[in-house]
Formats: structure tokens, C-alpha cells, sequence
């Protein structure tokens, strides 16, 4: 039985008091959702110790949206696995379609990341999706599977039985735009192959979500899919009932 995740991705939203009362609405209103499913929020570096508190008592854990690709020292600015992981993270976002476009992010520096994740017992949300071009030639296979070989074929088995998979269309994201349901388990179904290619049956246990323009309205079509295993969310995480709503879209 694979997991069933909703992950919140907050990107660059919300000051850290604001953080602290979103976390407070989905810890309040955490026991309308099944248990079943499990709860991820991933604020905003400076918020993630007041986050965590929040969040105490509660099963909802608590994500980055990146890291270092160094373990620590001279480089300024950067935020290390390790720090992340002592302020109570689980998981950490990489290679989300924002870091791959406006930082410049290859997979490369996605290698290094996922080293450093896992070097700290983190978890990686490892993210791949194609733009609109790449979809509308055609390419949005090819794209996901060289997003795949690059980067998770060069996990160890152990490393890759704690990995959790997004898959966010560029064109979906923060568009309104939503991959059809049939889409994204055509999609997710073929990473779960490509996967399955590399490290066989461990395949099937892997959570693959759906990340783009995901909303209560849309989210019980999509996650009622074979493959699909929950959502990462953008915008609709920033309000705590539209993001527990979306967790009720599970049905199997
Ligand atoms: C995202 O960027 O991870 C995302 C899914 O954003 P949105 O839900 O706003 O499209």
C-alpha cells in the first residue's frame, strides 16, 4: 500500500506569524481528514522552527522546499541539509520547475542535493515535469525520463525506498491550468515504469504526486487515479481548509 501524501508547498508566501496561524488551521481542522493520509507543509525557510512548533502534537510533518548542495562552510546564503533536519524536517522540495528555471538548477546540483538530503536523513520530494513547448511536441515523455535517469537512477535501493516523486506539468503550474485526470495517470503510470526499470518492484511502493493548479474542486478526480498518490500543492496550501479539503479528495 503506498503512502497517500498531501504536501503544501508555500514558496515565497505568508511572514512568519502568518505561518504560525496557517499551520494552526491545519492542525485544528487535521481530524476532519482521514487519517490515512499524510500531511506535509513546506514553509518558507525562516518560518520553520515557529512552524514546527505549531505543528507539535500533531502527525502533520514539516518540509523544506530546498537545500544546500554542500554540507556546510563558505557558501553565503545557502541553508544546509543538516540545518533543516535539526529544526524537525522530514522532507525537502527538489528540483521543483521554479529552481530548475530562475536558479538556474541542473541535474548535477540535483545530484549533490539529493546526497545531502539523504545524508540527513531527509527525504526528498524530487520534482520533474516537462513546459508547454516540450508537451505540445510531443516531448513531455522524454522529459520526465531524462528528469529520472539523471538524478534518481544514481540512488543507492535503500536511498530510493525514501523517495517521494512530483510530477507538475510547468504549463499547470500556478496557471489554473490542470493536467486532465487521464493525463496525469498517463504520466504517472510511465514514470512508475521508467522506475520500475531501475529498481523493479520497489517501483510500485513509491508515492508519485500530482503538482499543478490542484484545488478541492479538482482533487478527488485526480487522486481517485491508479497512479496518482496525492498532490503537492501550491496555492491552494495557503489556506488551511481549501488544503485539508483537498487531503478529503482521497476516496480509495
Ligand atoms: C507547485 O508549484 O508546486 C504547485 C503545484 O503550484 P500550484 O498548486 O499553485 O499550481
Amino acid at each position: 500500500m503506498r503512502k497517500k501524501i498531501v504536501a503544501g508547498n508555500w514558496k515565497m508566501n505568508t511572514l512568519p506569524a502568518e505561518g504560525v496561524e496557517l499551520a494552526k488551521g491545519v492542525v485544528a481542522g487535521r481530524g476532519e481528514v482521514c487519517s490515512c493520509v499524510n500531511f506535509i507543509v513546506c514553509p518558507p525557510f525562516t518560518h520553520l522552527s515557529m512552524v514546527a512548533e505549531a505543528l507539535k502534537g500533531s502527525d502533520i510533518e514539516l518540509g523544506a522546499q530546498n537545500c544546500a548542495a554542500e554540507a556546510k562552510g563558505a557558501y553565503t546564503g545557502e541553508v544546509a541539509a543538516s540545518m533543516i533536519a535539526a529544526l524537525g524536517c522530514k522532507y525537502v522540495i527538489l528540483g521543483h520547475s521554479e529552481r530548475r528555471q530562475y536558479y538556474g538548477e541542473t541535474s548535477a546540483t540535483l545530484n549533490k542535493k539529493m546526497e545531502q538530503a539523504y545524508a540527513n536523513g531527509l527525504t526528498p520530494i524530487y520534482c520533474v515535469g516537462e513546459n508547454l513547448e516540450e508537451r505540445e511536441a510531443g516531448k513531455h515523455f522524454d522529459v520526465v525520463k531524462a528528469q529520472i535517469e539523471e538524478v534518481v537512477y544514481n540512488l543507492t535501493e535503500e536511498q530510493f525506498k525514501n523517495l517521494v516523486i512530483a510530477y507538475e506539468p510547468v504549463w499547470a503550474i500556478g496557471t489554473g491550468k490542470t493536467a486532465t485526470a487521464d493525463q496525469a495517470q498517463e504520466i504517472h503510470a510511465y514514470i512508475r515504469k521508467v522506475l520500475a526499470e531501475k529498481f523493479g518492484a520497489a517501483a510500485a511502493e513509491c508515492p508519485i504526486l500530482y503538482g499543478g493548479s490542484c484545488k478541492p474542486a479538482n482533487a478527488a478526480e485526480i487522486f481517485a487515479k491508479e497512479d496518482v498518490d496525492g498532490g503537492l500543492i501550491g496555492g491552494a496550501a495557503l489556506k488551511a481548509a481549501d488544503f485539508l479539503a483537498i487531503g478529503k479528495g482521497f476516496q480509495k
